[in-house]
């Protein structure tokens, strides 16, 4: 039985979906404005847990991911540039150029972290015409407003708005003021925007109420109430978007339909770095492509990401990653050191279950994955539960082929990986050692290694995904 702590009642709940076997999930996606680093990756990999997890408890899952493509700007309260127009205009492209180079960024940094697609993604720019009948519905039941900037919510209408957030609406109010003329309430949330009278957008649209664009959090309710109806099981984000983006979501959602929205709100923690918040605006972040550069397996990133419980903050450091790596390597190493898999009842093989089921405890389940590892169990048996356990892990591990069976699978050593482990040995030889580490990380990227032992030939080994 699955337990997960939903934000809305703060606490680890059993989960029980409207409708079973169906799951109804809906997470949302990255605004593809710029490069999405390891710190969006982060909270992508918990839900491709998440889903995995579901799967594995037998439910009939569906889960949709939008993307935002249109109408995030660059301040929470409605103000502030939109992050789409701003970013083509850094880039020196157009805005829907930019979407298709950061949406297709961001798959194959999820590929490469083995995110399993979602069933369906929706992007905002193609469900306007639901947004704006979202609109309708909302005016038509009096939740609306006009100012000269757009249609807005007005969100004392709506009972128990902080319903999420467990927000004071007092302590809100202090040391914030409304900065758009004619916004009633600090809370109040833009549905639609208008185009700005002195210079036209790349992207805008007609509307009953004028030229303009969708308020970012109307996509949300608007795709996923088109995909799922009134109400869904799941839905997912970052921290950051519990006392706004998901209050606002709420309101719209449950004022238009009358029906609760969400079942569960799941909510990852921040990736950190120094102790700050991995952003753009930080200038502290690294994409997986850079990852892969520096000679890591991004699964190494996948396994490190799982050491930390969803909930909590995890501070990013190269040595964890570096630790990482050597512990996916080991992992590798032992389960083809057990040879061909036997399926076997096993016990202890419980204690992995029970963790991903206690609110998705992957640092308990790894855990549980290595006391396997180093039972006296039957080693064929062993195998065989570990191979499930990835399905669940997604690290690949279904890739090791066991020693026994080495010399029968041909491993090619590419040339490229010669000619490093060539220039490392002379750069050892001048003592330029950092150097010759770097030489190795580039080694690594092609799923090899290299050993020096005393007296001994320095060898080549495959490591990582295929090879072992
Ligand atoms: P954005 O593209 O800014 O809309 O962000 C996409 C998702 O990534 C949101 O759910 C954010 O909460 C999440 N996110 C952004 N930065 C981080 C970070 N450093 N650690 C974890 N999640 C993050
Ligand atoms: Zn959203």
């Amino acid at each position: 039985m699955l337990k997960i702590y939903n934000t809305l009642t703060r606490k680890v709940e059993k989960f029980e979906p409207l409708n079973p076997p169906e799951v109804k999930m809906y997470s949302c996606g990255p605004t593809v404005y710029d490069f999405s680093h390891i710190g969006h990756m982060r909270r992508y990999v918990g839900d491709d847990i998440l889903v995995r997890v579901l799967k594995y408890n037998g439910y009939n899952v569906k889960n949709v991911m939008n993307i935002t493509d249109v109408g995030h700007l660059t301040s929470d309260q409605d103000t502030g540039e939109d992050k789409m127009e701003k970013g083509a205009e850094e880039y020196g492209m157009s805005v829907w150029g930019i979407a298709k180079k950061f949406e297709e960024q961001f798959f194959q940094s999820s590929e490469s972290l083995n995110i399993q697609k979602p069933s369906k993604v929706m992007k905002a720019t193609g469900y306007i015409k639901d947004q704006i009948e979202l609109v309708e519905i909302l005016e038509g039941k009096g939740f609306t407003y006009e100012t000269e900037d757009g249609i807005y919510f007005d969100t004392t209408k709506f009972p128990n708005y902080n319903r999420l957030s467990k927000q004071n609406v007092e302590d809100q109010k202090a040391g914030a003021r409304v900065e758009i003329k004619g916004k009633k309430h600090l809370t109040d949330f833009a549905l639609w925007k208008f185009s700005p009278i002195d210079h036209k957008r790349q992207m805008e649209w007609d509307s009953p109420w004028g030229k303009g664009f969708p308020g970012w959090h109307l996509e949300c309710s608007a795709m996923s109430m088109r995909e799922f109806g009134p109400t869904l099981d799941i839905h997912t984000g970052g921290i950051d978007h519990i006392n706004i983006h998901h209050t606002n979501e709420i309101a719209q959602s449950e004022a238009a339909t009358g029906k609760e929205f969400v079942r569960y709100w799941v909510h990852y923690a921040w990736l950190l770095v120094n102790g700050k918040k991995m952003s753009k605006s930080l200038k502290n972040f690294y994409t997986v492509q850079e990852i892969i550069e520096k000679g890591y397996d991004p699964i190494a990133l996948r396994y490190l990401y799982l050491q930390t419980h969803y909930r909590q903050e995890m501070n990013f450091t190269f040595e964890a990653l570096e630790a990482a790596q050597t512990a996916l390597n080991r992992l590798k190493t032992e389960l083809a050191q057990l040879g061909e898999p036997k399926e076997e009842f096993l016990e202890n093989e419980g204690n992995f279950y029970d963790a991903i089921n206690e609110d998705l405890n992957m640092p308990k389940a790894l855990a549980a994955v290595w006391e396997l590892i180093n039972s006296k169990e039957n080693p064929g048996a062993k195998a065989a539960a570990i191979l499930k356990f990835d399905k669940i892990l997604g690290l690949d591990l279904d890739k090791v082929v066991p020693i026994e069976r080495r010399e029968e699978v041909k491993i090619e050593i590419p040339k490229e990986v010669f000619e490093l482990v060539k220039k490392r040995a002379v750069l050892r030889n001048q003592g330029k050692y950092h150097l010759a580490d770097q030489v190795r990380h580039k080694i690594r990227k092609f799923g090899f290694d290299t050993e020096d032992k005393e007296d001994e030939e320095t060898t080549v080994k495959p490591i990582g995904k295929k090879e072992l």
